[in-house]
């Protein structure tokens, strides 16, 4: 498609002419999960998808629907490209190798991948603002785990980290940005303080990948993990990138189609990487579908996503801030995520409130209780922008808040 036809490319032309952020609202046009002036601030939950990507599942699961990697006809044999060129794009968007790109269930399925097996299990360091998707997977694989607590703002507290780690910590596990907090990790000096003392670094990327750029070669981590439903793709699917030589001597996890080299009863051989750890037939529309998400947000660009987020964050971050009845979590510099509590009002009420008028957020403990408890609170609320986010979602959120302040009293 040329630019001419794209709408993407339309949209982005003209304002890149305009010189800059925030990200042009005609982008907003191509989420029909948005028509009707809905307000949704849940991305961080799971963002909305553009029509490109669901154009692609539309034509994957009709027009071009077959098997993978074993049909002997035309439409299996394009099906296989077009699933392999998925993995590509994929992986295309951190920067690495296709061969090191793991299609899994999600990030919470990479992150028990890695959890299971992973050969050297010894102890595992997690932190205090952690999704339980990056805690529950260590404990049912039987790793000791130590727990590295937060700095007063809300970020991981490397310093402590650097004082806890030991040889005996073969990973050290930690979200890239939190689902919470919107903090940032200051992934470098975490690559630095783990590969000191032998251990491997596996990042939680799923709120990461949707809103920085990401190169895991640049930063140095071992192991990456994310969704490809926070990235404006489909549920069912997400990616484990490893590093080639951890990733081959990782045994499978799983065992049936697709992941063999060669079967027998008497002993079965099994695949390289990636395909190793691909048992059975693979969520192929879904692959098809992550691959258009990612080559949207590549079009678009990360750096622009982040910085129209961030723009988004800092103006209400400031509004809530000039309100005397509302308190803030997390860094002033958070990526795309803004946690909050009203005084004498549970989120689920501020959440019901909003909802009323047409605003979407999310309330609970946004699978982080050991976040929670730190914090002191049983839950928060959670604005989280996407690159569709505008100020009139900004504005339709507080003038909730103020209705719901006058309901409360
Ligand atoms: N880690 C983080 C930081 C998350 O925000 C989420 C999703 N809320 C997960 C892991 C789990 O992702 P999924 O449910 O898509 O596997």
């Amino acid at each position: 498609m040329n630019a001419a036809q794209n709408p993407t490319a339309r949209a982005l032309s003209r304002w890149e002419g305009e010189g800059g952020a925030p990200l042009p609202a005609a982008l907003r046009d191509q989420f029909p999960g948005l028509v009707g002036g809905w307000h949704y601030l849940d991305s961080a939950a799971t963002a909305q998808k553009p029509q490109a990507v669901i154009d692609a599942v539309t034509a994957a699961l009709g027009r071009d629907y077959a098997t993978v990697h074993r049909g002997v006809y035309a439409r299996s044999a394009e099906m296989t490209l077009a699933f392999e060129a998925a993995r590509e794009k994929v992986v295309g968007l951190i920067g690495g190798r296709a061969e090191d790109l793991v299609f899994t269930r999600g990030a919470t399925e990479a992150i028990n991948l890695v959890a299971y097996s992973y050969p050297e299990k010894g102890r595992v360091l997690l932190s205090t603002l952690e999704h339980h998707s990056n805690i529950v997977p260590w404990q049912l694989a039987g790793w000791q785990i130590d727990v590295c607590p937060l700095t007063a703002d809300g970020r991981i507290d490397l310093d402590a980290a650097e004082a806890m780690l030991t040889p005996a910590h073969t990973i050290v596990s930690f979200a890239h940005v939190s689902n919470v907090l919107g903090s940032v990790l200051d992934v470098p000096r975490a690559v630095e303080l783990a590969h000191r003392v032998g251990a491997r670094l596996l990042l939680d990327g799923c709120q990461a990948v949707a809103r920085l750029p990401v190169d895991v070669a640049a930063l140095g981590c071992d192991f990456y993990a994310f969704s490809a439903h926070k990235l404006y793709g489909p549920t069912g699917i997400g990616a484990l990138w490893g590093r080639a030589e951890l990733l081959d001597a990782m045994p499978p996890w799983q065992g049936g189609g697709a992941m063999i080299d060669k079967v027998s009863f008497a002993g079965t051989t099994y695949a390289p990487p990636p395909q190793r750890f691909e048992a059975g037939t693979p969520a192929i529309v879904e692959a098809i579908g992550f691959g258009a998400a990612a080559d949207y947000v590549r079009a678009i660009g990360l750096q622009a996503i982040h910085q129209h987020e961030a723009a988004l964050v800092a103006e209400l971050r400031d509004a809530l801030r000039s309100r005397n009845d509302v308190t803030l979590f997390g860094p002033e510099e958070s990526a795309g995520i803004v946690s909050f509590a009203m005084d004498g009002v549970h989120p689920h009420d501020l959440g019901t409130i909003l909802d009323e008028e047409g605003v979407a957020i999310r309330a609970g403990h946004h699978c982080a209780q050991p976040l929670m408890e730190h914090l002191g609170v049983s839950a928060t609320a959670r604005a989280s922008f996407g690159l569709y986010s505008d100020q009139a979602d900004i504005a339709a959120l507080l003038r909730g808040i103020e209705r719901t302040r006058r309901i409360f009293g």
